[in-house]
């Protein structure tokens, strides 16, 4: 007999979904049976994304465009996923970006619009998710954070300091929500092949896989596997953790 998919019913949230790890979390997610709520700036890539999971696995998807950092924009995503679906098991809360510059370059519109989308665009959608999700009292929030938040890197300080201060909220937040039945969990991915790392000289790639004890980089659907798994019942009792999808780049 074939085992239920994991998430058969579920109702996943995913932000940054159009494109790298969040459009892999969408395709896993989908294929194991969860109905989701996109949503990134972008109009075309997510459409493209939520079209190729309705005619892959039969998904159904609520598709929504808007900046992080707007709460008003992140109300208005909250409304529709309460309209359409009436609740919310799962939020992946993973769109950020990368700014990086030696500490005497960083100019302080980078520090605004980093912390912006980075931090202030993750609390906004943790709130609005543990809103609806304390109502049937579970729920899997996912943040994703970065090895970078961890170990640092030198020219990186200003999107390590992003990175970090989710470690922190996702700490306060799981003993909060604990007792609500929601897990609050935050995904560290090391160098992951996507459009945020292509731009990178064949040196500073060359030089980064050396790093990593498996000695490859990581391609989005490693980080989306492990994000099911937090998602999913075989994480049930797994809250308050970081969880390196690094390849062994930082041990
Ligand atoms: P990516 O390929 O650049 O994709 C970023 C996604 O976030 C896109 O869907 C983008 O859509 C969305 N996004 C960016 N800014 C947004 C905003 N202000 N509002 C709404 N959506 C926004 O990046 P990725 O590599 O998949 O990274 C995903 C997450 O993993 C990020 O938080 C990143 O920091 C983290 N991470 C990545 C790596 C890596 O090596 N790739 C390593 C560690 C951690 P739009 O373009 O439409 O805005």
């Amino acid at each position: 007999m074939t085992p239920a998919p994991l998430l058969a019913g579920q109702i996943a949230a995913i932000t940054g979904a159009s494109r790298g790890i969040g459009a892999a979390m969408a395709r896993v997610f989908a294929a194991q049976g969860a109905s989701l709520a996109l949503t990134a700036q972008q109009a075309e890539p997510l459409a493209q994304c939520a079209a190729e999971m309705q005619t892959m696995h039969g998904t159904e998807c609520l598709i929504h465009n808007g900046d992080v950092s707007d709460a008003a924009s992140v109300q208005d995503f909250y409304q529709q996923i309460h309209r359409r679906f009436g609740r919310l098991d799962i939020l992946a809360a993973n769109a950020g970006i990368l700014t990086d510059g030696m500490i005497g370059m960083i100019r302080a519109e980078d520090i605004d619009r980093t912390l912006a989308v980075n931090v202030a665009g993750v609390l906004h959608h943790l709130q609005a998710a543990a809103r609806l999700m304390r109502r049937h009292r579970h729920g899997s929030i996912i943040i994703t954070s970065s090895i970078i938040g961890r170990a640092g890197s030198a020219g990186q300080t200003l999107y390590a300091a992003s990175k970090a201060a989710l470690i922190g909220a996702m700490l306060s937040a799981a003993k909060e929500l604990g007792p609500d039945g929601i897990r609050v969990n935050v995904l560290a991915p090391g160098f992951i092949d996507t459009d945020m790392t292509r731009h990178l000289g064949d040196k500073i790639r060359q030089k980064r896989k050396e790093q990593i004890a498996l000695g490859r980089f990581g391609m989005a659907e490693d980080v989306a596997d492990v994000a099911l798994f937090l998602a999913g019942p075989q994480a049930r009792y797994v809250t308050g953790q970081i969880i390196g999808v690094d390849g062994g780049m930082v041990i």
